[in-house]
């Protein structure tokens, strides 16, 4: 991977030359709660790769302490999803593993007088917190005897009491400027199966209190989160001192978050999208998550490399889309066999080729690179071309393409000039009849005249049908102030017919192809040797 400058790398340096962090350590941790997106890639190739970078490592840690929300289904997909875009956890834990842990460090708290069972409901806690002008006001429970504290925390684990009855806070500054250290909730009680511990468990610690305690557990150095927790930092920081002592690490570094132009990110959006119907399912390929821009054909460098060139910075940004398709051609054009396909297409006869012969030409796989090979390419009086590629008469100089009276070369194949057509029951242009010059086959030097431009075609009688789903943008950006829901974009995905050449191809899930002259493309997951089925990546040219 190339370089990635930024500030968290700039920290990560300064702390081995000074002696203070031995090795670079981080954790991605997500919850299991929902299919990872694009915007995760971020927290992903950001922790993988500064760790690596210094010769460090990155646990996955399964975010599981909040037990309401969790599914196993989802720890299995982002444990794919990492896989997929190459990078291996030193070691993969679950949040829950440590509960035992967190709960002893909770008693060794209240043994401190750090904490305290609160009898508080939680609306008046909230009332009590005060705001950010005004001090909070102190729970008549707060001075309980660490005694008596221990014995009620005890009995919530045992479950002893209902749900929102009791909770345990930190015991410290009721008047602090920083509302989050206003003696924060510590856990709470909820009878909920949890999906790895059961009903091992009623009471639950809060994010603020477990994951600081994780990640000194997991001798994790730099902590990276976004920037939604900065002012939680503090009581980070409270939480690792007062249950393992004054500390450099772990440490907990905010950074930005990543937004990308038309593209919802957030999960409870697009949990909503699958659950209302407005896409097929987390992998529809017009969804922003890794399983989705997968099964469109996104390859796993091209998003890495986006998300290094997108930087990283202490403010949200918001990025072009434009700017991933630009790393997708990149990354694809070398590696792509470019294969003919026409998506619309529009018959022409060759009026002066043999009736019944079929001729194989030589086709270089992929011009810029000689390694993939050639293949051999049909050609007969029967042929197609995109319906684009054809008008009656060339309506300006800059028209390059076949019109009647005008000659064209047919890539890898002879110059054809169109001569005349025939119209449809809708008066539709159904065929164009063309003559052509047999001197002018490819790779035989000639150059005698210039064609009015290079069209692709696919030979008829071997033709393959293929379907192929061209995609827009899933929200239009017209309407900021519309919900995003009627902010859909009718037109995001169309399916049509269309024909590829008879390419010696398995054409498998994923396989990844340049259409000439149109764009990239990947099979579909619903794709059969019967019924190919084409997921267009990206088009050739931005803006197409
Ligand atoms: P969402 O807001 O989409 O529900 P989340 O932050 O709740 O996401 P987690 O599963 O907690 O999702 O995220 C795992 C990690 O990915 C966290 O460190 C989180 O900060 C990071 N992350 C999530 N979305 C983005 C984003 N758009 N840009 C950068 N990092 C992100
Ligand atoms: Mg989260």
């Amino acid at each position: 991977m190339e370089e990635i400058s930024n500030f968290i790398k700039t920290i990560m340096k300064n702390d081995l030359e000074s002696g203070k962090a031995k090795k670079i350590i981080t954790r991605f941790p997500p919850e299991p709660n929902a299919y990872l997106h694009i915007g995760h890639a971020r927290a992903l190739v950001t922790n993988f790769e500064l760790a690596k970078e210094f010769g460090g490592y990155t646990n996955l840690r399964f975010d599981d302490t909040n037990p309401a929300k969790e599914d196993a289904e989802f720890v299995d997909a982002i444990i794919k999803d990492i896989e997929w875009l190459g990078y291996e956890p030193a070691d993969v834990f679950f949040g829950s593993d440590y509960f035992e842990k967190t709960y002893q460090l909770a008693l060794g708290l209240i043994e401190r007088g750090l904490a305290y069972v609160d009898d508080l409901s939680q609306e008046e806690i909230r009332e009590y917190r005060g705001t950010l002008n005004e001090p909070g006001k102190e729970s008549p429970y707060r001075n309980r005897s660490v005694a008596e504290n221990l014995q009620l925390f005890t009995e919530m684990k045992d479950g002893k009491y209902e749900e929102g009855s009791r909770v345990l806070r930190a015991k410290i500054d009721m008047a602090h400027p920083n509302i989050n250290m206003r003696d924060p909730v510590l856990y709470r009680i909820l009878y909920i199966h949890h999906h790895r511990q059961g009903d091992k468990w009623c009471i639950f610690p809060m994010y603020d209190f477990a994951h600081p305690i994780q990640d000194a557990i997991e001798g994790i150095t730099h902590s990276l989160c976004s920037l939604e927790y900065d002012n939680h930092r503090i009581l980070y920081d409270w939480v690792v001192d007062n249950c393992f002592g004054p500390h450099d690490y772990p440490q907990q570094i905010e950074f930005g978050r990543l937004n990308i132009t038309n593209t919802i990110m957030s999960k409870r959006y697009l949990k909503e999208l699958v659950q209302k119907g407005k896409v097929e399912d987390f992998d529809d390929p017009r969804m922003p998550t890794l399983v989705g821009l997968r099964r469109r054909g996104y390859t796993p460098e091209a998003i890495k490399k986006f998300i290094l060139a997108s930087g990283l910075s202490r403010i949200n940004s918001t990025v072009e889309g434009s700017m991933l398709e630009h790393f997708l051609r990149e990354d694809l054009k070398l590696k792509t066999k470019r294969l003919m396909a026409v998506v619309n297409p529009l018959k022409v006869v060759i009026d002066n080729y043999e009736e019944g012969q079929v001729e194989f030409l030589e086709a270089a796989n992929n011009v810029e690179n000689a390694d993939l090979g050639t293949r051999k390419m049909a050609f007969s009086k029967y042929l197609y071309i995109d319906k684009d590629d054809f008008v009656l008469t060339k309506p300006d100089k800059h028209y390059k393409r076949l019109a009647l009276g005008l000659e064209v070369r047919l890539y890898h194949a002879y110059f054809i000039k169109a001569n005349s057509v025939e119209y449809n029951a809708h008066g539709e242009v159904s065929v164009v009849h063309c003559t052509y010059d047999p001197l002018t086959k490819s790779n035989t030097g000639f150059n005698a005249r210039k064609p009015n431009g290079t069209i692709h075609f696919v030979e008829a009688t071997t033709a393959k049908k293929a379907l192929f789903n061209l995609f827009e943008p899933l929200i239009l950006d017209d309407d900021e102030t519309k919900n995003f829901l009627d902010r859909i974009n009718p037109k995001s995905w169309i399916q049509v017919e269309g024909v590829i050449e008879n390419a010696d191809e398995p054409f498998n899930e994923g396989d990844k192809f340049q259409f000439i002259r149109d764009g990239y493309y990947a099979v579909d997951k619903v794709s059969r040797p019967e019924q190919l089925v084409f997921n267009r990546i990206t088009s050739l040219k931005s803006g197409k």
